[in-house]
């Protein structure tokens, strides 16, 4: 039997069959999470369109008061979740942790109640009155990673139901029990059936992209299952968003002072333990700083107190699973095999959890696996350069386009080298800073369609035109 229950039609409902939710700062069973059966998702898809009836009609000031009213929920239940987190995923309660996170997930709520997609009036005179609206879509399934559960959730959520959609939302398999908490806490302000959380292992997923009842997937993952999840969701053509992978390029020109950016490097590449979609991954660095800027960059990265994130002194937890942890440790050995050097870290300590320090490597390149794979770890290859434009040609040969920075003390210089990224934030002499009302999206293989901000709110919406002609009045 399991611990947690789905939430389906605002009530709770244990499973017979459970999986085990690991802890990864010490691998032990934290919770059973219930397993949903194929019936169970139909019951949840069946509240939720249920629920749209009468959810799509409440008044558009009553929909953004309830984003208010779930980030006051959020704020309340912080304690309770962050700590909830930080045992599933991992992540230090310290820091740019789990307070951080839930921190963040309850001002990104209460800022899209804040948002709203009035009718535009596209033609007014003697001839028609034409008006533009926008209408929510239906039943949404929203499908997330491990890497920020609850913070990603919100993304998802609020701005459907703000919209005036109706959601089932799947959680990661690695990070369940966050997510179904936090929609029981929800489901105490919301109408039943507007937000269900269903759980379960490998095929849910693709029984929601599959599902007939569900008109919009929102999902943030890897580039690979994304590319699923579109080919599975065509049997009725449904609305997609998809936030994926990145493999972000930071450039660091000739003009930089070491010392001055060293930590903003080391924070844009480390923040949640490298797990970040727009963390930066690959560091080009001009061959005149090259060896000052690496100094400065073991300085930052060293000696960051790493363990369970429970004790309050720690600002790096584990890396999340197995899985992962297998990944970029494999990274690691492929560039020390091939003449990577690694300047700090990359000692793994010999106790329970997938802990690695941050670790940085000099002397690498592309072609290798550690600057051509996403590493989505605690792990940076550093790579000298000698010509911009080369360097400029090195980040653009990704397939990902995410994110990107250029850094320099010449602002203006820096802004028009990131023009020339090819990818959907171009940072200067920062990266990875994302807010609630600054559109965020991928090109070419890191996604489709936009999130957060106005444009991201449209995405929940179809657009209706409604043409009065005025001949016959
Ligand atoms: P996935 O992309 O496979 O998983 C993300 C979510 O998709 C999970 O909820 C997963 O659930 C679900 N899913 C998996 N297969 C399908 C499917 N066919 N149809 C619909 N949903 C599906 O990430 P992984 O956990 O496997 O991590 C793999 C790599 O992805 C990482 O190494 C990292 O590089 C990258 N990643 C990127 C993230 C980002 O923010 N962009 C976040 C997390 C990972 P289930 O496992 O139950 O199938």
């Amino acid at each position: 039997m399991s611990d947690y229950g789905l939430i389906i039609n605002g009530n709770k409902i244990a499973c017979d069959n459970s999986f085990p939710v690991i802890n990864p700062a010490n691998e032990e069973v934290l919770a059973q999470c219930p397993i949903a059966t194929k019936e169970q998702l139909d019951d949840a898809v069946k509240a939720a369109a249920n629920a749209f009836e009468s959810w799509s009609k409440v008044p558009d000031e009553e929909r953004a008061a309830a984003c208010g009213i779930i980030a006051a929920a959020i704020n309340d239940n912080a304690d309770e979740l962050a700590r909830l987190l930080t045992e599933e995923q991992g992540k230090p309660l310290s820091g740019q942790g789990s307070r951080f996170e839930v921190g963040g997930a309850g001002a990104w709520a209460s800022y899209t109640g804040s948002l709203s997609l009035p009718d535009k009036i596209i033609q007014d005179d003697e001839a028609a009155r034409v008006i533009q609206t926008r209408k929510p879509i239906g039943v949404v399934g929203s499908i997330t990673p491990w890497n920020w559960p609850l913070m990603i959730a919100i993304w998802h959520v609020v701005p459907a139901i703000r919209a005036g959609n109706t959601v089932v939302i799947k959680p990661s398999p690695y990070t369940p029990l966050s997510t179904l908490r936090m929609v029981e806490i929800l489901n105490g302000c919301l109408p039943p059936g507007v937000l269900n959380c269903v759980t379960g292992e490998d095929e849910l997923g693709q029984w929601m992209s599959e599902h007939p009842g569900i008109k919009k997937i929102i999902f943030t993952g890897s580039t690979a299952t994304g590319k699923k999840v579109m080919s599975s969701s065509a049997g009725n053509l449904k609305r997609l968003t998809l936030e994926l992978g990145g493999n972000d390029a930071g450039i660091v020109l000739d003009d930089v002072d070491p010392a001055a950016i060293a930590q903003g490097i080391i924070d844009g590449a480390f923040i949640n333990n490298g797990q970040t979609c727009a963390a930066l991954k690959r560091l080009y660095v001009h061959e005149s700083v090259y060896d000052e800027l690496c100094t400065k960059l073991v300085e930052a990265a060293s000696n960051v107190p790493m363990g369970n994130g429970l004790d309050e002194d720690n600002l790096q937890g584990p890396i999340q699973n197995k899985m992962q942890f297998d990944k970029v440790t494999g990274l690691l050995e492929d560039a020390k095999a091939n003449g990577g050097r690694v300047l700090c870290g990359g000692e793994i300590p010999d106790q329970p959890g997938y802990f690695m320090p941050y670790t940085l490597v000099a002397d690498v390149s592309d072609g290798m696996r550690i600057v051509d794979e996403e590493q989505f770890g605690p792990l940076l290859p550093i790579i000298k350069y000698a010509d911009i434009e080369d360097a400029l040609r090195r980040a653009n040969a990704s397939e990902s386009g995410l994110g990107g920075s250029v850094w320099s003390s010449n602002p203006d210089r820096a802004a028009r080298i990131a023009a020339q990224l090819e990818c959907g934030t171009a940072w200067v002499n920062s990266h990875g800073g994302i807010a609630p009302n600054i559109p965020f999206g991928g090109v070419k293989a890191s996604g489709i369609g936009i999130e957060f901000g106005e444009e991201g709110l449209q995405e929940y919406t179809t657009i209706q035109i409604v043409n009065i002609s005025k001949a016959a009045a």
